[in-house]
């Protein structure tokens, strides 16, 4: 009975949010396209929990698409933006705070010398992309088939994430003339890499990399393929982007770039440093910073860039994350987690891989072992979603896509944990093959 209403206020809400916002959400992914049914409209959150209009409880582990490693309503965090709100919102002049964020974010990355604070992950890899030609005063990109960088025009292409969730290879509205200068090559593939590079290395100005691929669920990068990318970028005078809009602060506090050892001449963040607030940043060496408005010719700009509210909550976040360390627990929580979802596919005979790496998992319901963005685009999808919606009616919230990651906070807790994989089980007992099933 109670989950009957449940569905009903959620449905109800959905109805209403269609008949005044496109599709009735502000962000595709959100709607459940990809899994079906009504999505759940979010009342509050504390720790690992989110609740819904209705009062349901659910364990998070889509985390606002990974913003939120230090879990929902982190009472120190709510603490201090009280106290700053007190103080106006925003001014749109410089404020000290944002030093003091900017200093963290160059002391946890070698690699920046110098950051600038912008909105959204979209903006941070926008004026990435703009500095790396502006830098080599070069107009070719390349980027990886899969990977999502946000919604700019010339990165629409043959995208992750809600591209992937919605099967659409680029987006309506973008000239083929915004694109033409976006090559998209395969990601974990560097015999390509290399002889695209020896096609166009005079011509490209930046190959922008998530160097874990998280937007066609979850694919770590190969034995050396980083490297390969580094080697050859810094050869050819091209900018090496690292796009860390999700793994930034998440695979460690240096980021993916601490975690495989490699230093990129841009970076890009986002997520995190927010911790559900809006915000962006993008950094690299003073010599390429510098040429950016107002020492350079390089325009980049934002009336709410630095605003003092998602700026607290950066400083928050990352000191608390310098202070707890909580790497390695995350990691062991998460490999925990993956194994268990292993083992009780393999135990129920369903086909399922299990790709993890720090505090992130994601499922493919596949045979495959190797999984790339055209494997992953085979998995089983319609198992997928029945066990998505069986896990979201037993409390359990995960990404809502066979193409998106799944992520732990430092507030998911071993009873959380052994209570989620209880409920794999069980809902993989109930998926249990059928004889004349595909997957
Ligand atoms: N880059 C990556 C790797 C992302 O995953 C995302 C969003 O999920 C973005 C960029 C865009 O960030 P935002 O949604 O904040 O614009």
């Amino acid at each position: 009975m109670v989950k009957t209403i449940n569905r009903n206020i959620n449905r109800k809400l959905f109805n209403e949010a269609k008949k005044v916002i496109p599709g009735g959400v502000n962000s595709p992914v959100r709607s459940f396209s990809h899994v079906g049914g009504h999505p759940i409209f979010s009342k509050k959150g504390a720790g690992s929990y989110l609740w819904d209009e209705q009062g349901k409880k659910y364990i998070d582990y889509c985390l606002c698409w990974g913003a939120l490693i230090l879990g929902h309503a982190h009472p120190g965090l709510l603490r201090v933006l009280k106290s700053r709100i007190d103080k106006g919102t925003g001014f749109g002049t410089a404020t000290e705070p944002e030093i003091v964020l900017a200093k963290l974010i160059v002391e946890a990355l070698p690699s920046i010398e110098q950051v600038r604070l912008v909105n959204s992950g979209t903006e941070a890899v926008m004026s990435a992309v703009r500095l790396g030609r502006a830098y080599t005063k070069r107009k070719k990109i390349i980027k990886f088939e899969g990977s999502y960088h946000g919604h700019a025009d010339h990165l629409l292409v043959k995208a992750g994430s809600g591209l992937a969730t919605l099967g659409l290879s680029d987006s309506c509205g973008v000239p083929q003339d915004f694109a033409k200068h976006t090559i998209v090559i395969p990601f974990n593939n560097a015999e390509v890499f290399k002889s695209t590079i020896k096609k166009y290395k005079d011509d490209l100005a930046a190959v922008i990399v998530e160097p874990v691929a998280a937007n066609c669920g979850l694919i770590p990068p190969g034995e050396e393929f980083l490297e390969t990318l580094r080697e050859l970028t810094r050869k050819h005078n091209i900018v090496l982007i690292f796009d860390e809009v999700i793994t930034g602060f998440r695979l460690g506090l240096g980021g993916a770039q601490e975690f495989f050892g490699i230093k990129p001449d841009l970076t890009c963040l986002g997520k995190i440093i927010g911790a559900g607030l809006p915000i962006g940043a993008f950094g690299g060496p003073r010599k390429i910073m510098k040429l950016l408005a107002p020492t350079g010719g390089v325009y980049q700009a934002g009336t709410l860039s630095g605003n003092p509210i998602s700026v607290t909550a950066g400083i928050f976040t990352l000191e608390t994350l310098k202070k707890l360390n909580p790497y390695k627990s995350l990691e062991s929580k998460t490999k925990k987690i993956s194994l268990a979802l292993k083992s009780a596919a393999e135990k129920n005979n369903i086909d399922l891989k299990v790709n993890h790496i720090g505090s992130m998992f994601s499922l493919f319901f596949t045979k495959k072992e190797v999984i790339d963005h055209k494997t992953a685009k085979t998995q089983n999808l319609d198992l997928f979603r029945r066990f998505f919606k069986s896990m979201l009616s037993e409390g359990v919230y995960l990404s809502p896509s066979g193409f998106e990651t799944n992520f732990l906070s430092i507030a998911h807790s071993n009873g959380d944990i052994e209570k989620t994989i209880k409920i794999f089980e069980e809902t993989l007992k109930k998926l249990r093959r059928k004889k004349n099933d595909k997957c």
